[in-house]
């Protein structure tokens, strides 16, 4: 038995539940009047080459600075920058990371998620140090775009199971996620991309590490290198 993309989801929708991502503090948003959309842009910039634990530090730093907002970054000295994004890791590229897609996006959010996606998404990749995870992430989870986001995480897994795209390029692991969920969910497509996403990380968090534990794993059955 192999598994389907359909088989994946329902499992690990059943072991792990809803986890409704991405995660943020809408509270601090209100109180600040900043746009939680900018949350998660930064975040996902953050979460290059880093627990999420980390994160969550960083993020927690900027927020005591009043500072998660794109504008608050274009606003804070380089060195204040760097030194609020410490536990983060990589927090000299991440803070030149974070103004260039601050200075990309902060004027007119609404209207860059407007234009066509993929025009959205060709602009993201200019930016440097901005690849295919980190801007389908912005798409995905700021934009409430239809963009499947291929971690290293999904990769393990199609490798792992198999899926048929064990592999193959981030583009095409990631087209056929897209067609596959369009066709099996095509009136909850956005919501079943960013689902099935976290879904995929808790797995790899919890079972499918670097050293797999298998004997516990929602996936083992039909798992071709279950242990
Ligand atoms: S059974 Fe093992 S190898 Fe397969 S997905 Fe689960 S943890 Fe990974």
């Amino acid at each position: 038995m192999s598994f389907s993309v359909a088989e994946l989801y329902t499992s690990l929708l059943k072991a792990f539940g809803h986890q409704d991502w991405w995660p943020m503090d809408h509270s601090y948003h209100v109180t600040e009047g900043t746009d939680p959309r900018d949350e998660v842009i930064i975040g996902t910039v953050l979460t290059q080459n880093t627990a999420w634990a980390n994160v969550e530090k960083a993020l927690s730093n900027l927020k005591t600075a009043h500072a998660l907002s794109l504008k608050a970054i274009l606003d804070l000295k380089e060195d204040q920058l760097r030194l609020l994004i410490q536990p983060s890791g990589f927090f000299n590229q991440k803070a030149q990371r974070l103004r260039l897609v601050a200075e990309a996006l902060d004027k007119d959010l609404d209207g860059f998620f407007r234009q066509d996606l993929s025009r959205a998404r060709a602009k993201l990749l200019t930016l440097n140090g901005i690849g295919p995870e980190t801007a389908d992430s912005i798409l995905l989870y700021a934009g409430n775009l239809p963009c499947f986001v291929v971690d290293a995480y999904t990769k393990r897994l199609c490798t792992r199971l198999p899926l048929p795209v064990a592999n193959d390029a981030y583009e095409t692991i990631q087209q056929y996620f897209e067609q596959e969920l369009s066709r099996l969910f095509p009136e909850q497509q956005i919501q079943v991309y960013k689902e099935l996403h976290a879904l995929i990380v808790e797995c790899a968090k919890n079972y499918c590490r670097t050293t797999p534990l298998c004997t516990e794993c929602p996936l083992r059955r039909g798992c071709q290198q279950a242990l």
